[in-house]
């Protein structure tokens, strides 16, 4: 067997790979882990990868009674889903890449529209302490944006609670007039991700489910009309296998997965908890933020009272923590002049990977592949799989428990191989995001 160099501490930042107990979302109180398989055992449904899409998936065939086995490499929660920025975001940033889908994109805006509070709703369902809040969100700008009031007057036809704001009404949201112009939507909010995700496997199991911690799936092979998903100490014999594991590379399974998708490391961080006047001068309304149109520094206030924020760090710098520290401070001070001398520390910082169906951002939706016969992934959530994992998580199990997989809201399509798998990469670490941090700096945005 081919033994691998261990990574070292910056190799694993950059490969978003470094141990998930720096992730600020991980609770210190000890969670519910799950055994890794032992024996062979059999069941309808293999889910492999316990994040977002694949607890939501499980937790949702469970409650259509369907058998389910999901084998997490490590203990769910580990990968994105453990390490995101926390945001909830209950609308689409660009409807035209749907045009492609046909009918089907009615049909996907639809379901979207109508579960777009699926967060909140499972966390209410199944006791899910996730720290989820309702608290909305502001998109904030420095000038007037025609594609902000775009978006406004079509999410408001569709029936959201969003207005376009100015000055006053975001001094009162943000507490600050450096920005102009802006959105406030009374809808999504923010979520601590890792412990949703973990929220969701402990109802699945609750309600029947196997879940196995530890087991990384090695192999995947046909045995007359099932499959056999194998383990270091086990397997399971399967009718159908959904592979949930975002980025796949390094799986030694249908490795050609790992081709159709541009990943991206980015990196978050966490304050230490901050007082009620320095949150007030920051954020008055709680809401999260991001900022138009560059998304520098998207931010959110946990239950913890901490700022939590997301960005992509330099080529070959993952592991510079205090550097992207320091430019969100930088940033903070900007727009918040009043928190120049407010003690702001760091608690947290850690690094994840995005894995992404197109190297256009905006253009970036889910992916339901068809593998094989009985062999379905459902990847490739780019940067909204709070909202889009459970989403679609749920679509794809109800299609499954009615043996129907065109049901499902994705279009279900073949695997197809990106040209240039780091595309999306160059662009964003080597130009966009040196180019934002400098519009950022110099207000030009
Ligand atoms: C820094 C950062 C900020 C982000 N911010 C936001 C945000 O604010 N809002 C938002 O909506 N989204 C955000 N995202 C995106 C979001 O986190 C992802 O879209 C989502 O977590 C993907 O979920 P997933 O279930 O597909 O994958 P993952 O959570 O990555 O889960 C895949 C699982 O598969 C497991 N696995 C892999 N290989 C195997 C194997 N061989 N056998 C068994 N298991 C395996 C992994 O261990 C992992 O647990 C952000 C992402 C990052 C990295």
């Amino acid at each position: 067997m081919m033994s691998l160099a261990p990574m070292s501490t910056s190799e694993a930042y950059e490969a978003g790979a470094i141990d998930i107990a720096y992730s600020g979302w991980r609770p210190q109180e000890p969670l519910a882990t799950y055994a890794p398989l032992a024996g062979d055992i059999d069941t309808d449904v293999v889910v492999i990868g316990a994040g977002l899409a694949g607890a939501s998936l499980t937790l949702h065939l469970a409650e259509r009674g369907v058998r389910a086995v999901t084998l997490e490499a490590r203990q769910p929660g580990n990968g994105a889903s453990g390490r995101n920025a926390g945001h909830v975001q209950t609308f689409l940033d660009d409807l035209e890449p749907l045009r492609a889908w046909g009918d089907r994109a009615t049909r996907f805006v639809d379901f979207f529209i109508e579960h777009r509070n699926i967060v909140f709703d499972l966390c209410a369902k199944y006791g899910i302490d996730g720290d989820a809040a309702k608290c909305g969100m502001v998109e904030a700008a420095l000038r007037p944006q025609r594609a902000l009031e775009r978006k406004a007057a079509q999410w408001k036809a569709y029936g959201y609670d969003v207005d376009v704001v100015g000055t006053p009404e975001l001094r009162a949201l943000l507490g600050t007039e450096h920005y102009r112009y802006g959105l406030h939507w009374r809808e999504g909010g923010r979520v601590n991700p890792f412990l949703f995700t973990n929220g969701m496997v402990s109802a699945a199991v609750r309600m029947g489910a196997r879940v196995y911690g530890d087991s990384p799936v090695l192999a995947c092979t046909r045995e007359g009309q099932r499959w056999r998903v194998r383990t270091a100490a086990g397997s399971v014999l399967t009718q159908r296998v959904v592979i949930c594991t975002n980025g796949h590379a390094g799986n030694p399974f249908f490795p050609d997965l790992a081709r159709t998708q541009y990943p991206l490391v980015a990196c978050a961080m966490a304050t230490r908890p901050l007082p009620a006047h320095v949150l007030d001068a920051i954020n008055p309304s709680r809401a999260a933020v991001t900022q138009f149109p560059t998304g520098l520094y998207p931010m959110v206030i946990d239950g913890r009272n901490r700022l939590i924020t997301a960005t992509i760090p330099h080529p070959g710098r993952a592991h510079e923590a205090q550097a992207y520290f320091s430019y969100f401070l930088q940033h903070l001070h900007r727009a918040h002049p009043q928190t120049r001398d407010a003690n702001i520390e760091m608690e947290a910082y850690w690094t994840g990977i995005t894995a992404n169906s197109s190297s256009v951002y905006h253009a970036d939706f889910p992916k339901l592949y068809r593998v094989e016969d009985g062999v379905l992934a459902l990847m490739n959530l780019g940067t909204w799989g709070n909202v889009m994992g459970p989403l679609l998580g749920m679509s794809l199990a109800h299609a499954l428990a009615s043996n129907r997989t065109d049901a499902c809201v994705l279009p279900v399509e073949k695997p197809e191989r990106v040209r240039v798998p780091r595309l999306f990469e160059f662009k964003t670490r080597h130009l966009m995001i040196p180019a934002a941090r400098i519009i950022d700096r110099l207000n030009l945005a």
